[in-house]
């Protein structure tokens, strides 16, 4: 299997992911269904889209071969044996019309490639019903087809769904792996700002970039201290207030909680005395070290920890804020 995207870098880190579809690319047992599993941002339809130009590549060496007109269709969109389709994102808002429409087109031979690729996005956007019929045609599918999907979280998928399935699963990449991704595509902006925003996204190298391009980066880092300080403040609603704009920033959330996390971690460090910061708000870890103990600290960032694990399993958005607060407040002993 090649790594090398259509834009000459390589697809980055996650590297159990691509020894697992490697070795079975390689050894010709490539399966009938994958579910690629990550965060938005992770290189999920990437990794798709490059799956796909393998299964129809032509090449007779490494694929895809990026070269050969089939990866060249492949890789802009043009090729008649691969079809992708979208959600729109919402929630159930993949309906069992698609599905069937789908599983009647399965059923055709390929036009020209050797297999048939159906690249389905945000299969956890799709219905029981829709779910309940896409589990036929995986479990007896064309010897002809192969099936991409991508999805958030596996758990958001029908039990039955996933036994049928070879989940791989994308994550965030190293610090390293990503601010070279990111330096690729933002040239003009500084190291240490491309640093901080490969580590406040996680090593999500999708929602970095959209967070630097978007502006939504420099309002979390502006936004970080003001939270940070007032998880001390006398009055309870100062927090809350603090907060509030993340009432309609739902998408934020990780990467705030990643930020409070490097604060509280500055604040400790600060403690101990050294002055190494890897948070955006060096003068508020500062404040915080002489405000809080090293045990009130060290339970903030249990409770970050927590609280990004939680959010893993879709709680009500402004229920979550509610509890990061009372949370917060009650681990640095207010
Ligand atoms: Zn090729």
């Amino acid at each position: 299997m090649n790594w090398t995207l259509p834009n000459g870098s390589v697809f980055a880190g996650n590297q159990t992911a691509k020894t697992l579809l490697s070795s079975r690319l390689d050894a010709g047992a490539f399966p009938h269904a994958v579910l690629i599993e990550g965060p938005a941002g992770s290189g999920r339809r990437t990794l798709a889209r490059q799956l796909a130009a393998a299964a129809v590549c032509r090449s007779t060496g490494e694929k895809p071969c990026g070269v050969c007109p089939a990866c060249h269709k492949a890789f802009s969109g043009n090729h008649p044996d691969i079809t992708v389709i979208g959600s729109g994102g919402e929630a159930r808002s993949f309906h069992i019309d698609v599905v069937r429409e789908l599983r009647e087109e399965a059923y055709v031979l390929p036009n020209e490639a050797p297999a048939r690729v159906f690249i389905l996005c945000d299969v956890q956007n799709m219905t029981e019903q829709a779910q309940n019929s896409l589990l036929k045609v995986l479990e007896e599918p064309p010897a002809h087809v192969r099936f991409l999907l991508t999805c958030e979280q596996r758990s958001q998928l029908l039990e039955t769904v996933r036994s049928r399935v070879f989940t791989v699963p994308l994550g965030g990449v190293s610090a390293e792996e990503a601010v070279a991704v990111l330096r690729r595509q933002l040239p003009n902006t500084s190291e240490e700002e491309l640093s901080r925003a490969a580590a406040l996204w996680g090593g999500i190298i999708g929602q970095a970039l959209n967070g630097l391009s978007d502006g939504s980066y420099r309002d979390i880092l502006e936004l970080l201290p003001s939270i940070a300080s007032a998880i001390t403040a006398p009055a309870e609603l100062t927090l809350l207030t603090a907060t509030a704009p993340l009432e309609k920033q739902k998408d934020r959330v990780t990467a705030v909680l990643s930020g409070l996390k490097l604060i509280f971690r500055d604040a400790l460090v600060c403690r101990f005395g050294h002055s190494t910061f890897l948070g955006t708000s060096p003068e508020t870890a500062k404040v915080l070290s002489r405000s809080l103990t090293r045990q009130q600290l060290l339970t903030l960032i249990a409770v970050i920890e927590e609280l990004q694990t939680a959010r893993l399993f879709n709680m009500n958005h402004t229920l979550f804020l509610t509890i990061l607060c009372a949370r917060l407040r009650r681990a640095a002993g207010r």
